[in-house]
C-alpha cells in the first residue's frame, strides 16, 4: 500500500509539474504584468511583463512581499481589491492611479487556490476615470499630497500603502522607496531599534482597533532630528474588519523645542514644578521635582506621578485635580510627597494654574509644589494646642463661612468638620439667639471691630443648650485687609445659671422686702443707706434720694439720735448683728413711733462685710401694751403686797396653795416653807362643817369663773379660827387654779358679836318690863271692867294690842339671838298640820278681817315637832302674805303631802318679790328694798325665825314670785324624821 501511494503520490508531482510548466507558458504569454500571491501576499510568481515593472527578476521576487516588491504598482484601492477578492472569492476590478508612476492602472483581480492572481494593464486616464475611485476612499494620494502633515496608509501588519508628498519631501525620498515597506524600517524610524520598537507597538494596538497617539523622535535624513507627535487611526469596514491603518505625524518640533526651553527654565526653578496637558496629562517634572521624588519624567507622566504620593492622599488629590482639569479651575491641594531617597513623606501645598492662549483655550497646567511641610507640622501642633483648649475655637472667612473649628467644638455640637464648615456651624445656635448673633456678626464684619456675643449651643449629644461667650478678632494681612476671624467659645452655663439665680433671689428678695409690713433698708459697710422698701419711704413721706446715704439720719428721735449713730458705729467695728430700739418720725404727722431696728452684716469669701441688711419694726403698739401691762403688774402688785387682803393661788382637786401673799402668811401665821412644802390643802386650813360653803363656790366658779364671797373661817397655824370674807377666781381650768382672796372679818365679826350680845341683852332686859306692863294693862283692863268704866275700854285695848306687838317683837329678837346662839329649843310633840292650819287660819281672820283666808286642805298629814315653832312658822308667812298684798282680797292656804312629806303652801296676790331679792329675804333683818315695802313696816326677823325653824324640822322653804302679782311660800317638811 504504502509503495503504492508513494508512487501515486510520484505521478501527481509528474502531472503537477507539467500543469505548472503549461501555466506559466500561459501567463507568460499574456499581456501585462501578471502576479499570483498567497495568502501572506508573498509573490509566487510573476510574468516577464511583472520582472520589467519591478526591475527584478523572477527569482529576485519569488519569497517577497509583493507590496514591498513592486511599489509602482501598491495603492490602497489595490489593497482592498486583493483583500474583497479573497474574502468574497470572486474576481474583481479596480483602477487607480498609482502614486509612485502617476499612471493610470486597470487591475483584474481572480481568487486561486491559497493566493490571488493579479493582473495589471496600463490605461489612458480619461477624465471620467476619477469616478472610478470609490468615493468611500478618503485618502487618495492625491488628496494625502495636499496636506503638509505627514500621512500614509498602511497594512494592519504595518507596511506603506500610501504616502502623501511632504514627509517624501522632508526626507528626500522617492515615494517607490518607501510604498510596500514596514513604516519600521523607513528611514524616520530606522535610525533607532528603540524608535522602530516604540512604532511597532503602536502599530499592533492599532490593529486591535485602537486609536494610538504618541510622540517620537524621527529622522528623515541623516542629521535631521524632528519631534512628531503621533496618531495611528485604524480603519474598520462593514464587517468590523480592520481593514487598514491611517497614521499622521506632525511635526511638533519647535514647540518641542519651546517646551524644552521652558523645561530649562522650570528646571532652574529651586521649587518642585510640573506641566500637564489640558486633559489633565502630567507632561513634564523638573529637575528639582525629580530630584526630590527620585523619579524620571518619564516615570511620572501620565498618572505615575501619583505613585509619589503619601497613600492615604492619593485619593483625595486625585479627585481635585481631575474636577480642576474638568471645570478649568486653579488647582490648589495639600498633600504629601515622599522623598525619593529617605522615603520619608513631607507636607506640600500644590498649586497649578491653566495657562490659556487668547482664544482662552486652556494649553497648559502649571503646577508648583511648595513645602510647607514645617509650617504644618507647627500648625498640626497649634492644632493639638487647640483641640487641648477647654474651649471652642474657630476660624471664619470674612463672608461668615467657616474654615476651621476644633475638635471640641466637633465634639460638643457632634459636627464634622465638613458640616461645620460654610454656614453649617450656625445650625448650632439656639433659634431665638439666631437672630441677635446674625445682626452682631453683621455690625462687627462691617465694622471691622472685635466683638463678644452671649448665645446657647445645642449639646450635639444630648440636644440641649448651653450658654456660650463668643469672642472673636479680625485676623489682617499688610495691607489692613481682614482675611479671617478667629474666635472662641467659652462655656459660662454656670455662670449664667448663678446670674439667673442670683437675679431671680434678688428678684425675690426684693418682692419680700417690699412685701414685708417693716421698713426694710440695706447700708453699705459704711451705713450709707442703699436701699429701702416702699414702706420706708411711705412712713417717712421721703423719697429714696432723700434717705439715701445718710438721708434717713433725720428722723431719729432727737434725744437718741446721738445714741443710736453711736451703737451703729459701734456695730460696724465689731460686725455683729444688732438688735436696737429708737424712735423713728411719720414724715405725715410729725409723730414718733417706736421700732426694732435690727442689723444684720452680709460677707464676702473674705469675711469682709460689703453690705447691711436691716428691718425697723413698728413696736409702738407693743411698747404701750407692755408699759400698760407693766403698770397694770404693778397696780396688782401694790394690791398684792397691800396687806389688806390675803390672796392665795391653789392646784389641783384637794386646793392646794401653791403661792401665797404676805398678807395671807400674817393673817394666818402659816411660812412660806409651809407654802413651798405645799401641805396647806383647802381642807386642812378650813373647818369640816363649811365643807358645802366651798363645794357650792366651785360649783359657781366652773359656771361663772368666779363666786361671789361667802363668810367662813380659817384655821390659823396656830390652831385658832380667823373669820374671813372668800371670794375666788377661776385661773385656770385643767389643772384647776384659782386666785382665792381673802379678808379678814374678825372685826366685823366681834362687831356682829357685840351687837347680838346687845341685842339679846335688850330683849332680856325688855321683856321683863313688857311682862309686867302686860300683866298690869290686863289687871287695869278688868279693874276698870268691875268699876264699869266701859269708855276707857278701847284706849286699854288699844293698849293691850301695842304691848302685844312690842312682845311679839322682843320675842322675835329673843328667838333670833336664840338662833344666833344656838340656844333655840324645840318640843318633840305630834302636831297635826291640818288642824294647826285651820286654827290658825281662824285667828287670823279675826284680826285680819281685810283679807279672806282660805284653807284648802283635802290630807291629814301629822309629824312629830314643836306645834308653836310650826305654828310661828305659817301665822309669820301669813302675817306676811296680808301685810305685803295690801290691796288683795284673799290669801291661801294649802296643804298635800306624799307618803314622805307634808308640803303647806301660802300664796298672796300682792306686790311680790324681785328674782334678786328672793334668796335674801331669809337672811337676818333683810328687808325687801322697793319703796312699797318700805312703806310696809318689819324688821326682816320673820322669814329668818321661819328659815331657821323649818331647817330645824328637816324641812326646807322656797319661794316662788312675780313682782305686782304675788308670792308664794312653799315649806316642805318630812313625815318621818330620821327615818
Ligand atoms: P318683815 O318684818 O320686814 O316682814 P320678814 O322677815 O317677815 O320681815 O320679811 C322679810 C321681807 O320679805 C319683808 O321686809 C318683805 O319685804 C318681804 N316679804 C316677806 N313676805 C312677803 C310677801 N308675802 N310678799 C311680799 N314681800 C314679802
Amino acid at each position: 500500500m504504502k509503495n503504492k501511494d508513494m508512487s501515486n503520490a510520484k505521478q501527481i508531482a509528474c502531472d503537477t509539474l507539467a500543469w505548472r510548466e503549461t501555466l506559466i507558458t500561459m501567463v507568460e504569454t499574456l499581456s501585462g504584468a501578471f502576479f499570483f500571491i498567497d495568502d501572506t501576499q508573498t509573490i509566487v510568481y510573476a510574468n516577464a511583463s511583472a520582472q520589467v515593472i519591478t526591475g527584478a527578476t523572477l527569482e529576485e521576487l519569488r519569497g517577497n512581499p509583493f507590496w514591498r516588491s513592486a511599489p509602482q504598482l501598491v495603492s490602497t484601492a489595490l489593497y482592498q481589491a486583493v483583500l474583497t477578492t479573497r474574502q468574497t472569492q470572486e474576481p474583481t476590478e479596480v483602477e487607480y492611479c498609482s502614486p509612485v508612476t502617476r499612471s493610470w492602472l486597470h487591475v483584474q483581480l481572480a481568487p486561486t487556490v491559497g493566493g490571488v492572481m493579479l493582473q495589471f494593464h496600463e490605461v489612458r486616464a480619461p477624465a471620467q476615470r476619477q469616478e472610478l475611485v470609490p468615493t468611500s476612499q478618503p485618502l487618495s494620494g492625491a488628496v494625502l499630497d495636499g496636506l503638509h502633515a505627514g500621512i500614509a496608509v498602511l497594512t494592519p501588519e504595518g507596511i506603506v500603502l500610501e504616502i502623501n508628498e511632504a514627509p517624501l519631501d522632508g526626507a528626500h525620498l522617492r515615494r517607490e522607496e518607501v510604498i510596500g515597506k514596514p513604516l519600521a524600517e523607513t528611514p524616520w524610524w530606522s535610525f533607532s531599534p528603540a524608535n522602530q520598537e516604540q512604532l511597532r507597538a503602536a502599530i499592533a494596538r492599532a490593529s486591535t482597533g485602537e486609536t494610538v497617539c504618541f510622540e517620537a523622535l524621527v529622522r528623515p535624513r541623516e542629521e535631521l532630528f524632528l519631534h512628531f507627535e503621533v496618531a495611528i487611526i485604524p480603519h474598520v469596514n462593514a464587517d468590523h474588519h480592520i481593514e487598514y491603518l491611517v497614521i499622521a505625524g506632525i511635526d511638533i518640533t519647535a514647540r518641542k523645542r519651546a517646551e524644552g526651553e521652558i523645561h530649562a527654565l522650570i528646571d532652574a526653578i529651586p521649587q518642585l514644578v510640573w506641566t500637564g496637558r489640558p486633559d489633565g496629562y502630567v507632561d513634564y517634572t523638573n529637575q528639582r521635582w525629580r530630584d526630590y521624588t527620585g523619579m524620571t519624567t518619564e516615570q511620572a507622566q501620565g498618572e505615575g506621578w501619583m505613585q509619589t504620593l503619601h497613600p492615604d492622599d492619593r485619593q483625595r488629590v486625585l479627585a481635585v485635580w481631575q474636577s480642576a482639569v474638568q471645570t478649568g479651575q486653579p488647582y490648589e491641594v495639600e498633600q504629601r510627597l515622599r522623598h525619593g531617597t529617605t522615603g520619608a513623606y513631607r507636607w506640600f501645598l500644590v498649586k497649578a494654574v491653566p495657562f490659556k492662549d487668547a482664544q482662552g483655550t486652556i494649553l497648559k497646567y502649571i503646577g508648583t509644589c511648595t513645602d510647607i511641610h514645617d509650617k504644618k507640622q507647627a500648625e498640626d501642633e497649634l492644632r493639638v494646642l487647640i483641640d487641648a483648649i477647654p474651649q471652642f475655637v474657630w476660624m471664619i472667612r470674612p463672608d461668615g463661612s467657616s474654615t476651621y473649628c476644633n475638635r471640641r467644638w466637633r465634639d460638643y455640637t457632634t459636627m464634622t468638620s465638613q458640616q461645620s464648615q460654610g454656614d453649617g456651624w450656625l445650625q448650632a445656635i439656639h433659634p431665638d439667639d439666631y437672630q441677635h448673633t446674625l445682626m452682631v456678626w453683621h455690625h462687627a464684619r462691617a465694622s471691622g471691630e472685635p466683638f463678644e456675643i452671649e448665645y446657647r449651643l445645642q449639646d450635639g449629644k444630648t440636644g440641649d443648650y448651653r450658654w456660650f461667650l463668643g469672642r472673636a478678632i479680625p485676623v489682617r494681612d499688610e495691607a489692613g485687609q481682614i482675611v479671617k476671624w478667629f474666635g472662641t467659645c467659652t462655656d459660662i452655663e454656670e455662670q449664667k445659671r448663678a446670674e439667673q439665680q442670683l437675679k431671680a433671689s434678688e428678684e425675690n428678695w426684693r418682692v419680700l422686702a417690699e412685701t414685708l409690713p417693716q421698713l426694710v433698708w440695706t447700708t453699705g459697710p459704711d451705713n450709707r443707706l442703699d436701699y429701702c422698701n416702699q414702706r420706708y419711704c411711705e412712713y417717712t413721706h421721703a423719697t429714696l434720694e432723700q434717705l439715701q446715704g445718710y438721708g434717713w439720719r433725720q428722723f431719729l428721735h432727737p434725744e437718741e439720735a446721738e445714741g443710736v449713730l453711736a451703737f451703729r458705729h459701734q456695730t460696724l467695728e465689731t460686725g455683729e448683728p444688732y438688735e436696737s430700739e429708737c424712735r423713728l418720725r411719720n414724715g405725715q404727722t410729725g409723730e414718733y413711733r417706736w421700732f426694732l431696728a435690727r442689723g444684720m452684716p452680709v460677707r464676702d469669701e473674705t469675711g469682709q462685710i460689703v453690705k447691711w441688711f436691716g428691718t425697723n419694726t413698728d413696736i409702738e403698739d407693743q411698747k404701750r401694751i407692755e408699759e400698760a401691762l407693766r403698770q397694770s403688774q404693778a397696780r396688782v402688785r401694790t394690791l398684792t403686797d397691800s396687806k389688806l387682803i390675803g390672796i392665795v393661788s391653789n392646784e389641783g382637786g384637794e386646793e392646794v396653795i401653791v403661792e401665797a401673799n404676805e398678807a395671807f402668811l400674817q393673817m394666818t401665821g402659816y411660812t412660806q416653807e409651809d407654802i413651798d412644802r405645799r401641805t396647806l390643802a383647802r381642807a386642812r386650813i378650813t373647818l369640816p362643817e363649811d365643807a358645802p360653803l366651798f363645794e357650792r363656790a366651785l360649783q359657781e366658779l366652773a359656771a361663772h369663773g368666779q363666786h361671789a364671797p361667802f363668810e367662813t373661817e380659817l384655821v390659823c397655824k396656830d390652831g385658832s379660827r380667823l373669820p374671813i370674807l372668800a371670794g375666788g377666781v377661776l385661773f385656770q381650768d385643767d389643772p384647776r387654779q384659782i386666785v382665792a382672796f381673802m379678808l379678814d372679818n374678825s372685826a366685823r365679826k366681834e362687831l356682829e358679836r357685840r351687837k347680838d350680845d346687845f341685842i339679846n341683852m335688850a330683849s332680856h332686859e325688855l321683856r321683863n318690863p313688857l311682862t309686867i306692863l302686860k300683866l298690869q294693862t290686863t289687871l287695869l283692863h278688868r279693874q276698870l271692867a268691875k268699876q264699869g268704866l266701859q269708855d276707857v275700854a278701847p284706849a286699854l285695848s288699844s293698849m293691850e294690842t301695842q304691848i302685844n306687838a312690842i312682845t311679839r317683837l322682843v320675842e322675835e329678837l329673843l328667838d333670833v339671838s336664840k338662833i344666833q346662839a344656838g340656844r333655840l329649843e324645840y318640843l318633840q310633840e305630834m302636831v297635826d298640820l291640818d288642824a294647826l292650819l285651820r286654827e290658825i287660819a281662824d285667828t287670823m281672820q279675826q284680826t285680819h278681817p281685810s283679807h279672806s283666808i282660805l284653807v284648802h286642805s283635802s290630807v291629814q298629814a301629822s309629824l312629830l315637832g314643836d306645834r308653836d315653832r310650826l305654828a310661828q312658822v305659817f301665822t309669820n308667812l301669813l302675817s306676811n302674805a296680808i301685810k305685803y298684798s295690801p290691796d288683795a282680797q284673799t290669801v291661801e292656804v294649802e296643804l298635800s303631802s306624799s307618803p314622805e312629806t307634808a308640803t303647806v303652801r301660802v300664796r298672796d296676790h300682792g306686790l311680790g318679790i324681785p328674782r334678786e331679792q328672793r334668796e335674801k329675804i331669809f337672811e337676818r333683818f333683810y328687808r325687801a328694798a322697793g319703796p312699797q315695802q318700805r312703806a310696809i313696816p318689819g324688821l326682816g326677823m320673820g322669814l329668818y325665825i321661819v328659815a331657821e325653824i323649818v331647817k330645824r324640822h328637816g324641812g326646807t322653804i322656797t319661794v316662788d314670785s312675780e313682782v305686782g302679782k304675788g308670792s308664794s311660800f312653799t315649806v316642805t317638811l318630812p313625815l318621818t324624821r330620821g327615818a
